[in-house]
């Protein structure tokens, strides 16, 4: 039948060429040439004999860059969200309680994970562009006495860094909860130590601090956690993130379950072997000595950053809007002008901070610069109170 079929048009479209823009928002950020160059090698079969022993040599440098030896280390196929998922819709299981806290946005997706998974949520409060109080947690855990206690290390929210992690493990370690920490802004971008810090779960995405593009996000689990999912009595509710299932593939048997992302291994293996050439507490530095330098410029312009020096994340720097500037605005401009990307805020901040993102490649002297020179201009052109070379003047010295 001579139907809507012939009638339809060829869509019509060019070789794709995206702009080239500096990513210098809350992920994904620029990706190293040596982990766009592994992406464009061929493919093999998932189960062919060398993709085994690519998938062997991801998992060594995940627990190297996890800082544990837990034999569970894996890439969860999808992004930061998927491993997030694989993480609480494992250890949750219907009835349990889920500690969580509500200083940011991902906390809150925490929540909304926990919920599906069948679990109770209970919170523990902290403001939005605070850090959790840890005599806090501990009043929590006494008084609702969870199985799960979930926090976000990095909030990409807004630019906190949680401090006294292992004061938070060893008082959910007291009340018998196991402890699911998001890592997802801090894996190779701030000291981020699994194992001495005891913590049982830890999940991360490959698109921040490790400049890899979304597609296989890090997992990692104690012993204690994954005996705690191969002994659940109800399978989890996604068949795709079931860990006991996914164990079959890359586990000892190497069996089928789903086809690996291949391109995004390549990926992540690439992009942590970068991680481990440059040494993972090198790293840390670079990131810290790199983002002081973005921060010395922005308050050397005349701005204020949202969260203190105690608690300043260095991969996520929350830089408060100054009076009478529309962020939204300001935003749009650096893309236009300058190629540059950077975000504004949500949730509880939305419209009062700026979200710089000093992740990976991307936290290099020229990109520190160039975002610090391009912030003051398209500041000043809108009339806010700025010193653009003060600040300009601060980061080159911050680098010197
Ligand atoms: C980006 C991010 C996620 C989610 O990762 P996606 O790759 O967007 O799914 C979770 N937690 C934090 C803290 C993040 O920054």
């Amino acid at each position: 039948m001579a139907g809507a079929d012939d009638s339809m048009d060829v869509p019509e479209t060019d070789e794709l060429t995206p702009p080239n823009r500096t990513l210098m928002g809350p992920g994904p950020s620029d990706v190293h040439p040596r982990v766009l160059r592994a992406m464009s090698t061929p493919l093999v079969g998932h189960l062919d004999p060398s993709f085994v022993e690519i998938m062997d040599e991801v998992q060594e440098l995940l627990r190297y860059t996890f800082r544990t030896d837990n034999r569970w280390t894996i890439p969860v196929s999808g992004t930061g969200s998927a491993a997030m998922e694989a993480a609480i819709g494992n250890v949750v299981e219907p009835g349990d309680t889920m500690l969580v806290p509500t200083n940011g946005y991902f906390g809150g997706r925490m929540a909304s994970m926990a919920r599906r998974a069948g679990g109770e949520v209970v919170e523990v409060d902290a403001p939005w562009g605070e850090p959790l109080d840890p005599a806090q947690v501990s009043d929590a855990l006494a008084e609702h006495d969870p199985d799960v206690f979930g926090f976000v290390h990095a909030e990409t929210s807004t630019g906190v860094l949680q401090p006294n992690v292992p004061e938070l493990t060893a008082a959910a370690h007291d009340h018998d909860a196991l402890v699911i920490a998001d890592t997802v802004t801090s894996i190779g971008g701030v000291e981020l130590r699994v194992d001495e810090w005891d913590v049982d779960v830890a999940y991360a995405g490959p698109q921040k601090c490790l400049s890899c593009p979304p597609g296989a996000s890090p997992l990692t689990l104690s012993d204690d956690a994954m005996d705690k999912v191969l002994s659940r009595e109800e399978d989890p509710r996604s068949w795709y993130l079931d860990l006991s299932l996914l164990e079959g593939y890359w586990g000892d048997e190497r069996a089928y379950h789903h086809t690996a992302p291949i391109t995004n291994v390549y990926a992540i293996r690439e992009a942590l072997r970068l991680v481990a050439e440059e040494g993972i507490e090198e790293r840390w530095e670079r990131h810290e000595r790199l983002a002081g330098a973005l921060k010395a410029g922005v308050e050397g312009m005349g701005l204020e950053m949202n969260a203190p020096d105690e608690y300043w994340l260095p991969s996520l720097n929350a830089v408060r809007v100054p009076d009478g500037i529309d962020d939204g605005e300001v935003c749009g401009e650096l893309l236009e002008r300058y190629d540059l990307e950077i975000a504004s805020g949500l949730g509880d901040l939305d419209g009062e901070i700026f979200r710089i993102g000093c992740m990976g490649h991307s936290a290099r002297p020229q990109n520190v610069i160039y975002a610090v020179t391009a912030l003051g201009d398209v500041l000043e052109s809108m009339g806010a109170d700025v010193d653009p070379g003060a600040g300009v003047t601060a980061t080159r010295g911050a680098l010197e």
